[in-house]
């Protein structure tokens, strides 16, 4: 077992694999001057008073004071490097041909009428215009899938769109179009199997015309609460129309489909000094190998790359993906101008106890579960992705607003990377727990899916644990396998990214 990771020829610091005691000779001639915890960096060469930082061959920050060889470094020795420019920036010429050859080509899914890609369950999703209406919808969930549910064997599920948003809000404020982008696009969602059922209030400023579209407000598809009398009710027109619903669901099968209808989303969170050297480039991997067999995957977190946006512009394919890149990272910092903030308010103390310093070792590290594939689109959160290949949907990098963006976008599967541990899960959709480190899998044997730990002590390789990855997203995608989170039942709240004011 290796004791630190140096990750490039170009570093001047390295990662000990494990809690390391000051005075050890952690290598020929070096020996510790601090205590390192797990994760954390130590110097390998003198830096002086504004050198360089590196990892990653990228420089992370420069010395606020000298570092001595064998020094610990941690978030308050370094000052943040000015964030690179989105004018201008190089695309296409990181264009990288050569993917792992994927050892499956196809799966088991749900085709979608639409032809957008394939459901990989088959749920009857119950959407909602306004947060007002939730009490009534859950209880009416709970008799439907107690009562109702067994009668139909091939539906997996009965899920409420529950959400925030729908009224109180300023509907026509230009950014109201991220909030209802997203729950348009959801109530499209494979998984749904083009079955569509609306719970409506009756005086929301989300009318059912707009969240579903004029056409499909029929009392086929929609229950409106104000205009039932009492509660018995609403129950009996809920539970009813769940029921005609479902039935149509039952009928619905698995084929074997070609992955070019699969699309993954992936998401990193909790992260530590190590998801960017075993968890994230694992599934890179197996990112790289999906693209090759000609899935969709979608990356995302505009925080976590902003600073690394200059690697994800030179694999754009043409300088149209490249400028709706810099104009998403445009907004973004805009939007963070407004609030006062900025980058630096991303790492999390969890992320800085992990040995993650700042926000350039941490984009640095997240970008690294995108692998090396060519990126054929960018989206705009929530927006449904129109190619094949790899896709940077951008989206903030909170876990539970960066979840209910990718569903919107059409996700089949979530696939979420961490170091420090997160039980966070979707309704609509599996996610799958990869972890960064032994320790954190041994912790939570039973909620993490996947140890890539065993590449940081060098007892296996990324290939290795990033084609085990692919194979069990394959396995999930076909409903053969069901992660923790799915087994489970841990569904997070569908927090609905709204940047438009409250009224
Ligand atoms: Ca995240």
């Amino acid at each position: 077992m290796r004791d630190y990771v140096k990750l490039t020829e170009r570093d001047n610091v390295a990662v000990v694999t494990h809690d390391v005691k000051k005075g050890v000779e952690i290598m020929p001639g070096l020996v510790l001057l601090d205590d390192i915890p797990q994760a954390h960096k130590f110097a390998l060469v003198d830096i002086p008073k504004d050198g360089e930082i590196i990892r990653y061959g990228v420089v992370l920050g420069y010395a606020l004071d000298p570092i001595k060889r064998g020094a610990w470094i941690n978030e308050h020795m370094l000052r943040l490097p000015v964030s690179p420019s989105v004018d201008n920036m190089p695309w296409g010429t990181n264009i990288v041909k050569d993917l792992p050859e994927a050892p499956r080509k196809t799966f088991m899914g749900y085709r979608s009428a639409d032809g957008f890609y394939a459901g990989t369950r088959n749920i009857l999703g119950i959407q909602t215009t306004v947060q007002c209406v939730q009490g009534v919808l859950d209880v009416a969930v709970e008799k439907i899938r107690r009562e109702i549910l067994p009668k139909y064997p091939n539906v997996d599920d009965v899920v409420a769109i529950n959400h925030a948003y729908g009224c109180g809000v300023a509907i026509n404020a230009p950014n109201a179009k991220f909030p209802i982008r997203a729950l348009q696009n959801i109530a499209k969602h494979p998984n749904f199997g083009g079955q569509l059922m609306v719970v409506s209030l009756g005086c929301e400023k989300l009318t059912v015309d707009r969240l579903v579209g004029e056409e499909n407000n029929t009392p086929d598809n929609v229950v409106v609460l104000q205009e039932c009398r009492g509660f018995n009710a609403m129950m009996d027109a809920i539970t009813g129309l769940a029921e005609k619903k479902l039935a149509i669901l039952d009928k619905r099968r698995r084929e074997e489909l070609p992955l070019s209808e699969l699309l993954v989303g992936m998401q990193c969170g909790g992260s530590d000094a190590f998801s960017g050297v075993s968890a994230n480039p694992s599934a890179g991997y197996a990112a790289d190998m999906l693209v090759q067999a000609g899935a969709t995957v979608m990356f995302s977190e505009v925080t976590e790359v902003r600073d690394g946006v200059n690697f994800i512009a030179e694999r754009c394919v043409s300088a149209e993906v490249r400028d709706k890149l810099a104009d998403e990272m445009r907004w973004y910092d805009a939007y963070l101008d407004a609030g006062e903030v900025d980058r630096s308010a991303n790492p999390t103390p969890g992320n800085k106890k992990g040995g993650l310093s700042n926000i350039v070792e941490k984009a640095m590290g997240s970008i690294a579960k995108s692998g090396t594939s060519p990126i054929v689109e960018v989206l705009s959160p929530a927006e449904r992705p129109t190619k094949h290949g790899m896709i940077y949907a951008a989206t903030p990098a909170s876990d539970i607003v960066c979840g209910p963006c990718q569903l919107a976008s059409g996700i089949g599967l979530q696939v979420f990377m961490t170091g420090r541990g997160t039980p966070y899960g979707l309704a609509a959709a599996p996610v799958i727990k990869v972890c960064s480190r032994n320790e954190m899998k041994e912790q939570w044997p039973d909620v993490i899916d996947i140890s890539a730990g065993a590449v940081v002590t060098g007892e296996k390789t990324i290939q290795e644990v990033g084609t085990e990855l692919f194979n069990f997203i394959i396995d999930v995608a076909s409903g053969t396998k069901k992660p923790y989170t799915e087994q489970y039942g841990l569904h997070n709240f569908l927090c609905i990214f709204n940047p438009a004011p409250i009224t």
